[in-house]
């Protein structure tokens, strides 16, 4: 491939999301060269798709909100899996990461003192969610894309051209990450999706900020590019993943009509006051609250309305449960034969807020509901049901930095893991790509200065068999196998087998078909030239996502517990001895994947401080509080 394009950076991030775009806003302001890779348009990233907010604990709507609060909170929603320090940061750092993005141009909602506004979400205790309407993701990339207008046009001052320090490669796709010979990043390869042409991407650092998985499952929230890339790269390049297990299904996707199926209803529907009802019409939800929450949670519909008016005196309603907790409770609903007419349950918002409020403080939802299923909100109830919505597991890496096990590889955003244990609270992905993305460009930075001289070369090898397997897939072969079908088998196997409630058997079944699911994968064809070819593009992200599901079930297996995004019905209890457990998978030589147990790492006395010993019983071993009791003493 010497006539391949080539382009030379010091950081290269993958992801033009906003961890991606915080990372390499950070690298570019610190002095690096760097590149930005995206697989669709610029600005279309799942961050553009965030309605509900961002978690960041300023204390503008409640005075008693602070990083301790926030953190407990996390742990919480995380069922204490969380890494500590992860949590910990992000908790400190995310009102400083908020207030800097209006310094690069946003402008939230205000209260009426003029300060940001923030709103009530699940598992937050004060109202803590700082947001623009229902858009807030949209004002999150459009400020970070003029942050990087902005730094353009002053490399164009300083050199005559815009591109200097700092330039964007949308609609290309990376299909592999690079070495040297000594195991070191060099860079990555990638095709763009216009010309199908490839191109080689050579930079000793790169950051992995790709997104999520849900195109694996049938029912998602999510779009086309999230096939798990950034999960399967980093593991075949070496790194790890952890807790792959813990799968977010958010509690309520539109069910109907079948073609707008997962596309999500944002929680603010119920943080500004809107209810689950089941077919009989009744707020299902008190019958739901576990023990663990109970003394946070109303008993009675009365409180549970009084707390939007008086929090301070009112326990919460209990629509505001964590997502894992809300999801189960309709499935359940739906399995026992109170679900609405299309399998779902009733949102309703229309008799709870006066029309005009609705429209105000929801205009995507409201007009999500007319144009899509012809409901009007104001005046009726929504279906909705679970949908795949978010990977809390992801690439293992270090808190601090970014860094993964790979030197000069990074990562940060959903495809990290770690930071939310086994349930992420809604408006904490936001915070998190922008604390963890910024923190990920200066651990790039860091790495880069520390290599001196010693940059990291391409393997030509590499590339030129990397892309033979990629133009492999125009080759005839016999009994050949289309990419598409492929696709929809594995989705309808994970939503089904995999998906949010899991039985051994079942499992077990899933990895049989992920089995024979490789073997066809092998005789994929697609049709057609390099051009623009959707069949081609699948064809290769397929592979990601098989390698990913494998990882998602393996892990789902070897947990014998429930917690979190992670449901065994055979083994429906939270295990303290499984608190104790992070699951890590890596590929051996033959590319198989490995899954050990490897110890959470220990939660700081400081930290641990912070809680009650009556809720840490909950969560710790024996062991483990009596050691602290010991601490004490
Ligand atoms: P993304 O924003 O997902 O961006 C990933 C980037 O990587 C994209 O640019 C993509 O093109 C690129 N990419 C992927 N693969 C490749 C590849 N192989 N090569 C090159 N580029 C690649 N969270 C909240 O905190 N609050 C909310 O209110 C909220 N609402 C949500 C609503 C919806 C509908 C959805 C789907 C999610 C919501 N979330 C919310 C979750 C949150 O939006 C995501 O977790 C977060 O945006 C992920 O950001 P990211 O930067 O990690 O990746």
């Amino acid at each position: 491939p010497t006539e391949l394009e080539t382009h030379d950076f010091d950081v290269l991030v993958i992801g033009a999301g906003g961890a991606g775009l915080r990372a390499a806003i950070e690298a570019r302001e610190q002095g690096l060269k760097t590149g930005v890779i995206c697989k669709s348009l610029f600005g279309k990233a799942h961050t553009v798709m965030a309605e509900g907010g961002i978690a960041a604990s300023m204390g503008n709507a409640n005075p008693k909100d602070n990083w301790e609060v926030h953190f407990r909170d996390t742990m919480r929603g995380g069922k204490f899996l969380n890494n500590p320090r992860m949590a910990e940061l992000h908790a400190k750092e995310a009102p400083q990461r908020v207030w800097e993005l209006e310094t690069y141009g946003a402008l939230f909602d205000r209260t009426d003192e003029g300060k940001i506004s923030q709103r009530n979400f699940g598992g937050h205790e004060y109202p803590r969610l700082a947001h623009v309407g229902d858009r807030t993701g949209l004002e999150l990339i459009r400020t970070l894309q003029q942050k990087v207008v902005s730094l353009q046009q002053e490399d164009k001052r300083e050199t005559g051209d815009y591109f200097t320090k700092l330039e964007v490669f949308a609609e290309t796709t990376v299909t592999d990450l690079l070495k040297d010979d000594a195991g070191r990043i060099a860079g990555a390869l990638a095709y763009d999706r216009e010309y199908g042409k490839f191109r080689v991407y050579r930079a000793p650092a790169v950051v992995l900020a790709t997104g999520g998985i849900g195109k694996a499952f049938k029912v998602t929230s999510n779009s086309w590019e999230y096939t798990g890339d950034g999960a399967a790269l980093a593991l075949r390049s070496g790194a790890a993943l952890i807790n792959m297990e813990f799968i977010q299904f958010h509690p309520t996707g539109m069910v109907w009509p079948p073609s707008v199926k997962g596309i999500l209803v944002t929680e603010s529907v119920r943080g500004d006051g809107g209810v689950l009802r089941n077919s009989e019409g009744k707020r299902f939800m008190f019958d739901y609250v576990p023990d663990v929450f109970r003394s946070q949670y109303a008993d009675t519909e009365e409180e549970a309305d009084r707390w939007y008016k008086d929090p301070e005196n009112n326990k919460r309603p209990p629509e505001l449960l964590p997502r894992d907790e809300v999801a189960r409770a309709i499935n359940n609903e739906v399995k026992e034969g109170r679900g609405s007419p299309h399998g779902g349950v009733f949102l309703d918002v229309s008799s709870r807020l006066p029309a005009d409020e609705i429209i105000r403080r929801l205009p995507s939802m409201h007009h999500q509901f007319k144009e899509l299923a012809d409901v009007d909100i104001t005046a009726e109830p929504m279906e909705v049901g679970p949908t795949c919505h978010y990977v809390m597991g992801g690439i293992e890496v270090d808190p601090d930095t970014a860094a993964t096990s790979v030197p000069g590889l990074f990562a940060a955003g959903e495809v990290a893991g770690g930071m939310h244990g086994s349930n992420r609270l809604g408006g904490n992905s936001l915070s998190d790509l922008l604390v963890f993305g910024r923190r990920a460009g200066t651990g790039a930075v860091e790495y880069v200065a520390g290599l001196g001289n010693s940059r990291p070369a391409v393997n030509d090898g590499d590339v030129q068999r990397a892309v033979e397997w990629s133009l492999g897939l125009f080759e005839e072969r016999e009994h050949p196998e289309n990419p598409y079908d492929l696709h929809h088998a594995l989705q309808d196997q994970m939503n089904d087998l995999v998906g949010i409630i899991r039985r051994e058997a079942e499992v077990r079944e899933a990895l049989t078909v992920l089995d024979e699911l490789d073997e066809r994968a092998k005789r994929v064809v697609v049709q057609g030239n390099r051009h623009f070819n959707p069949g081609w593009h699948l064809a290769m992200d397929l592979r990601n996502m098989l390698l990913v599901c494998r990882c998602v079930a393996l892990a789902a297996l070897e947990r014998t517990e429930s917690r979190g995004g992670h449901t065994r019905e055979d083994h429906p209890a939270m295990d303290p001895q499984w608190r104790k457990v992070n699951l890590v998978e890596t590929l051996d030589g033959d590319g198989r994947v490995e899954l050990k147990r490897q110890p959470v790492p220990e939660i700081r006395q400081d930290l641990l401080d912070l809680f009650e010993r009556s809720e840490l019983a909950k969560y710790l071993t024996e062991e483990e509080l009596q050691r602290r009791a010991g601490d004490e003493s």
